[in-house]
């Protein structure tokens, strides 16, 4: 007798191969059969007719480093069926944290991911780290990159200048540490300070690094918009000279300029002399800090003194000037749900609340979205956090990615006819879990591989979080295993939380 059995179901198994209806059988944690297994009992049967069983999506873009301590259940996350989540993207991370860093600097300047303020930071290392999440639980599977703002913050500081070659190596040295304890990757955020002060020569050195462990460097790029094709170019150029796997973050073209630009960018990565690939969420907005839109020179000194320099007119004028010539209509930048006034409104908003402030930014196109969608190379990663609209992490009005990607994936491009079913699972599932170098099964509905799985119902499934109502689950997420538990049953979270804290393969080259 086997643990679960979930009858009847149309299997698509996570390789782009065809679907076929099959029973699968669940046991021990992991997936002991896919096939005709009539006659095979089990503790408890699922009867999934007419329904889609599938692979539990692995999140390659998630910011949930500080959501998942304070939302161990996951709820948003794991209730569209993310089963793993890759933590700590866009240089946005929270460790390694040796003694020498000003934390509080470094919270501030991650402020973006920075959702429950109420939480302790008691680690140093990304081990530590690690323990701290094990210890609070979480229903979710996670991996981390390591952020390069915390290997700047802690080599460099807040200055806007280059890392000397004496300071790279100290950073590559953090950075092989946190690699030695098993993060994934190594994540940068170009725009972000103090992570947009560095030069080519860190960024090729931190590739090196992370080249000899075999893992991935993640790039949220310098500029997705006049500047989107120098940005891909800089990328790809790094990932050939350091020999490192590469994935950019989010690609998209923002400003109606530039829209059209994300064929090219493809065209770059298809041409590139080094393994490159780009994750991408189905919305027509990014999300970020409000702060984020500053010259890099007006963030020097870190949070307090970009805050303290907002205070001054001939400052105000100077960023006025910068902004002249912008790819952003006011209009189309939401701070919660509501469009800003104009530059004075935000300029006094960053200025009172620092990087604390989120918004949500249109301006991109739907060509260029499905030109992402449809390309080999690109998987899907959310950009989003595991929020509970109940908890510390339900406030204010983030962006719907963080409940609504995967579903809204599911209803709107693959209902429309824009990707197979086959190959919008392949997306979410084995090929994020292939880009990480995890282990071959990883991601897949195959016997033998951990069992995290999921049944959807494709005549329901819908995103139903929203620009203006973002606190909302979708539709259609009938049951979602984690290692072979069941957390989400009938569409409601059981309190379950077997996720475990994963490494990737550690093969390290010298
Ligand atoms: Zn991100």
């Amino acid at each position: 007798m086997t643990d679960l059995l979930i009858r009847g179901g149309l299997v698509v198994d996570g390789t782009g191969a065809p679907a076929r209806t099959a029973d699968v059988a669940v046991g021990h944690g992991r997936i002991e059969a896919v096939g005709d297994l009539a006659g095979l009992t089990a503790a408890r049967v699922v009867a999934a007719g007419g329904r889609l069983v599938c692979p539990g999506f692995v999140d390659v873009h998630s910011h949930s480093d500080l959501a998942l301590l304070s939302n161990p259940e996951a709820h948003s996350k794991i209730r569209q069926g993310v089963t793993t989540e890759v933590l700590g993207n866009c240089g946005l991370g929270v460790s390694p944290l040796p003694p020498q860093t000003d934390a509080a600097a470094l919270r501030a300047a991650v402020g973006f991911i920075d959702v429950d303020p109420a939480l302790a930071w008691p680690w140093r290392t990304l081990a530590d780290y690690q323990e701290t999440l094990a210890a609070a639980r979480p229903a979710v599977n996670t991996l981390s990159l390591v952020g390069h703002l915390p290997l700047r913050a802690a080599v460099t500081g807040f200055a806007d200048r280059p890392a000397t070659p004496g300071e790279r190596a100290r950073m590559s040295d953090l950075l092989a540490r946190a690699l030695d304890e098993g993060a994934a990757g190594l994540s940068t955020g170009l725009i972000y300070a103090p992570a947009c002060y560095a030069d080519e020569a860190e960024l090729t050195a931190l590739a090196t690094v992370v080249a000899r462990y075999g893992r991935i460097f993640a790039w949220h790029l310098r500029d997705y918009a006049d500047g989107l094709l120098t940005s891909v170019a800089q990328a790809v150029r790094v990932s050939e000279a350091s020999g490192c796997r590469t994935q950019i973050s989010h690609l998209t073209a923002v400003g109606r300029r530039n829209w059209g630009t994300v064929a090219e960018a493809l065209r770059l990565i298809e041409a590139a002399d080094a393994d490159v690939r780009a994750d991408v969420y189905p919305y027509l907005a990014g999300s970020a800090n409000l702060s984020q839109l500053l010259p890099g020179w007006a963030h020097d000194g870190g949070e307090p003194a970009m805050r303290a320099r907002l205070r001054d007119p001939r400052v105000r004028d100077r960023i006025r000037a910068a902004w002249a010539g912008r790819w952003w209509a006011w209009p189309d930048v939401l701070v919660e749900g509501r469009p800003l006034g104009g530059e004075d409104e935000a300029l006094d908003l960053i200025a009172e609340h620092g990087n604390g402030v989120a918004m949500v930014a249109f301006g991109r196109s739907e060509d260029d979205l499905l030109a992402a969608l449809a390309h080999p190379a690109v998987v899907i990663g959310s950009d989003g956090f595991a929020l509970d609209p109940d908890g510390p992490t339900g406030r204010g009005t983030p962006h719907p990615r963080s409940y609504g990607c995967y579903p809204r994936l599911l209803h709107h491009y693959v209902g429309q006819g824009r990707l197979t079913i086959e190959e919008a699972v392949r997306k979410c599932t084995g090929a994020p879990a292939e880009l990480l170098g995890l282990s071959g099964l990883s991601g897949l509905l195959r016997p033998g591989a951990a069992a995290d799985l999921l049944v959807l119902d494709l005549e329901t499934i819908e995103d139903l979080s929203s620009f203006t109502h973002p606190h909302r689950y979708p539709a259609g997420v009938d049951l979602v295993v984690v290692n072979g538990t069941v957390v989400i049953d009938d569409g409601d979270h059981t309190g379950a939380r077997p996720g475990r804290v994963q490494r990737p393969l550690m093969e390290v080259t010298t």
